[in-house]
């Protein structure tokens, strides 16, 4: 059976990784980040990407007009499979419009103090060719070949050390402002609904498979 799950968490407690982990150990799930989908759209300078680009640099939320329709798309090519659904929803709107259509399994809650999330995002880097998340503090490729500069573990291509253009430590706060405030509703929805669970998202990278797939239900 297909399973559908929502991972939300503030800006910085690991979603990415997370997910990551999660299609390690269940290959057959799909993942789709909305936060990574803008930011592909920003470097490729797509139509898409001129708009949501003042929002996130601003550290603000991409209007729902251009988000919903997005998502929408995205899961109708995934109907049937198991998905992971990264950044989304990230509002009340949001939720209804997800509500209207999708069904949902798990809404996934990584739990992080605070005064880590600051260390880690600040940190945190990925690899230009695959992707792969890394962190300059607390998760670094094994191999480093200069001050800022290491070899990706999945890949093998070059890396150096870049922040994200919204990981400025301005724009994290705002963005820590939003997240705070949006998310109260959001987590009392699907507790009300008998779907929310947490998880202690300091120790993400420690959990073993089988508590992996116990948190999924697979
Ligand atoms: P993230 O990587 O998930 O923190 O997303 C980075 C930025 O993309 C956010 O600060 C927003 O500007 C935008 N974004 C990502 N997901 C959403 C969403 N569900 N609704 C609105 N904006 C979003």
């Amino acid at each position: 059976m297909a399973k559908h799950i929502l991972i939300f968490g503030p800006p910085g407690a690991g979603k990415g990784t997370f997910s990551s982990r999660i299609m390690e150990i269940v290959p057959e799930f799909k993942h789709i980040s909305t936060g990574d989908i803008f930011r592909e759209n920003l470097k490729n300078e797509t139509l898409l990407g001129k708009k949501a680009k003042e929002y996130m640099e601003a550290g603000e939320l991409v209007p729902d007009s251009l988000t919903n329709e997005l998502v929408k798309d995205k899961l109708s090519k995934i109907e049937k499979q198991s998905w992971i659904l990264d950044g989304y929803p990230r509002n009340m709107n949001q939720v209804e419009f997800l509500d209207e259509n999708a069904d949902v399994d798990s809404f996934l809650l990584l739990d992080v103090p605070r005064d880590i999330i600051k260390k880690r995002i600040l940190g945190r880097f990925s690899c230009l060719e695959c992707g792969e998340i890394y962190n300059k503090y607390t998760l670094q490729p094994k191999k480093q070949i200069g001050e800022n500069k290491w070899i990706c573990d999945q890949c093998g291509a070059e890396i150096e050390f870049q922040q994200r253009s919204d990981d400025s430590e301005e724009t994290l706060e705002k963005r820590l402002d939003v997240y705070e405030k949006n998310a109260k509703p959001i987590i009392e929805h699907y507790r009300k609904k008998g779907k929310l669970k947490k998880v202690d998202a300091q120790n993400t990278l420690e959990l073993t498979e089988d508590e992996i797939k116990d948190i999924l239900e697979v």
